[in-house]
Order: C-alpha cells, then structure tokens, then sequence
C-alpha cells in the first residue's frame, strides 16, 4: 500500500524468508527448525512473516511475551507457540484462551501451571531459567508432562568459546534430570554441527539477514527519497554541530529518513548509501528525520529520486559494523514512519 508522501520505503521480500528456513531447516533435519518471531519477527512485521514461515512447514513459533503470543494466535489458529519469558499466574486464563504455551522460569510458575510446558534451564548465561539445583524440586511440581527443556548458548557468535560445550554439557544433564528432549541453539548454534542440534533449533536473525550465517541471506531493501540538492563551497559545515567542513566544493544530498526511523545515529560521517553503484558517504550528523550525503561523484543524483539505504552490497550487518551494533539492533528499531512493501 503505497503512501505518496513516505520518504523512507522497506521492501520485505518473503520468499527470502522462506529460504532462508528451508536452508537452515534442511541444515538441522531431523531436528526440528521452529522460528522465533518475536519483536514483530525482527521489526519485519508478524503478520506477514508467520504465515510464510507456517507455509514453509514450521509448526512452532516463539515469542517473547504473552503480547506477542495473543497477536500470533489470531495469525495462526494451528501451530505450536510458546511463550519465552514465561507466565505469571494472574494472566493464566490469556495462555488458556490462546493456547500459549510457557517457557517456565521459576519454581514458583513450576507449581502453578497446569498444561503443558517447557522449562527453561540455567546452563552458563545467567539470564533466566532454573538453576541446575532446582531441577529436581521443578521436576515433582510439575502437574503435567514437560515438552522440552530449553536454554540458550551465550558465546553462539564465537565457536572455540569453552563456554558452548559446557552449555551443551549442562543441557543433556538437564534432559536427563527432566526425562525430555532439549533445544539449545538459536541462529549461529545451528553451525556447531549436529551435536548441538538436540530435538530442536530456534534461529530468528538468521531467518531475517541480520547476521552473518552461511544459510542467511539479505531479505529487505530500504532506500529513502532524495528531498533536496546544493552545491557548499569549500569550508562550509553540514549539519547539527558543524561536524563536517566541506574539503572543497561538494554537492550535498538531504534525504528523508533520520534516527527517528531508525536510521542509527552512530553512522553520521560513518555509513554509506548506494545509488546506481556509487557508494555515497554521509557526511554529518544524522537528524532525526534527515541525513545528508555527498554526492559530487554522482552528479546525476537529484531531488525526488530514491537512494539505497540497506541492500543486498550494503546490508544491515554492514551497516551495522559501521554502527557499532548488529544487524539484529538495525532491524528490530526500525521506525513506524517507514512504508512497508511485502514481496512473495
Ligand atoms: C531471541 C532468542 C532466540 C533467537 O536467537 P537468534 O540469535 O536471533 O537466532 C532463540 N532463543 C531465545 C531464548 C531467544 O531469546
């Protein structure tokens, strides 16, 4: 649905998606691929991304809050959701209604839930789950068969980390204390072969193109509207702070898109955008709704053309080593203000 006056415009394009988890699900078979589809599947938008995802086969789909969960429930009436930050007793009758299913973090959520579950075991990050002396006391609450446990690799990003095997190691003694079948990888964990594979993986950036994984590839365009061409003479400054003075005369683009889209702050004289293969530097600060760009070596570039923010030379995960981020950050932020296009 396109809006004549939107200045920044995101193509999605849902048939990368879809690849994107053949590839992975074909990589980790016969464990199975769910998809994490949390923060709006990345700042994609769920309710275009979970039925592809459904489509391509995945019967199972975790987000991070009950919020989430009611959202994905009223896209898909079959499959599998679960619930990763866990449950509290005074919202039961919402996962009952929508047949969420917790992770469960705590004793106390152990005793007080009724239908099924996973656990979520502490195994090295220290960030939420059981610890490995509450296993046996969750054990004899629970009132009803577990699913799987679950855990999640802190160090996924880096393969020689000791701290994987441990996790792994924590994992099966976890499976044996609960007689159940794990999940312990998300996107990068999916690359340490079989052995961390379990019954399950549970990637999300990988699905997306917001990180670097031999199955990934980009699946959005961006690219915001050219709203003003000049010419500064050598010495002029751009921008809030004065922080870029022109070497020599230079032709300045302003286009439309700033922080508050979620174009990153931190790329004001860093980043880059692309326009008929000329990388076009920023220069100055990025506004909250502007960024300027050098286009002298691009003379053709004028008022009311579009210009590449992010695409398949300059991606996210680009932008966001620039940023001093990562590409999950870039996503997940980005604005309301930017037009959506869906591609399949
Ligand atoms: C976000 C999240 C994932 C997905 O991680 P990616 O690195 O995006 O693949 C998996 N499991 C848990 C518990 C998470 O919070």
């Amino acid at each position: 649905m396109a809006f004549e006056g939107s200045t920044a415009r995101l193509t999605v394009f849902l048939d990368r998606i879809l690849a994107n988890y053949g590839r992975l699900a074909l990589r980790v078979a016969p464990a199975v691929c769910a998809a994490v589809v949390k923060a709006d599947a990345y700042g994609l938008g769920i309710g275009q991304v979970a039925p592809v995802l459904a489509r391509a086969g995945c019967q199972r789909f975790y987000v991070a809050c009950v919020g989430e969960g009611v959202a994905l429930r009223a896209i898909l009436p079959e499959q599998e959701i679960i619930v990763i930050n866990g449950f509290h007793e005074n919202i039961q009758s919402i996962y009952n209604e929508n047949r969420l299913i917790p992770v469960l973090n705590d004793l106390q959520s152990c005793k007080d839930w009724k239908h099924p579950a996973c656990v979520q075991v502490e195994t090295g990050m220290h960030r939420s789950g059981l610890a490995e002396t509450e296993w046996i006391a969750a054990r004899g609450l629970l009132r009803q068969p577990l699913l799987r446990v679950i855990s999640h690799l802190a160090c996924a990003d880096d393969p020689q980390h000791p701290l994987n095997r441990q996790q792994l190691a924590a994992m099966h003694r976890a499976m044996d204390a609960f007689g159940v079948p794990g999940s312990l990888a998300a996107s990068h964990g999916t690359l340490f072969g079989t052995d961390f594979h379990l019954d399950e993986v549970r990637p999300g950036a990988a699905l997306y193109g917001a990180t670097a994984h031999p199955d990934s590839q980009p699946v959005i365009h961006l690219s915001a509207r050219v709203l003003e061409v000049r010419t500064v003479p050598a010495g002029a400054t751009v921008g809030y702070g004065a922080t870029f003075a022109a070497p020599s005369p230079r032709r300045i683009a302003t286009v439309g898109i700033g922080y508050a889209d979620g174009y990153p702050r931190a790329l004001g004289n860093r980043g880059v955008m692309l326009w008929e293969g000329h990388r076009l530097p920023v220069v100055g600060r990025v506004s909250m709704d502007l960024v300027t760009l050098d286009v002298t070596a691009a003379p053709d570039v004028q008022p009311g053309m579009w210009v590449d923010v992010y695409n398949d030379l300059y991606t996210v995960n680009d932008a966001a080593q620039d940023a001093g981020t990562i590409g999950y950050e870039i996503l997940t932020r980005l604005g309301k203000r930017v037009e959506r296009i869906y591609k399949v």
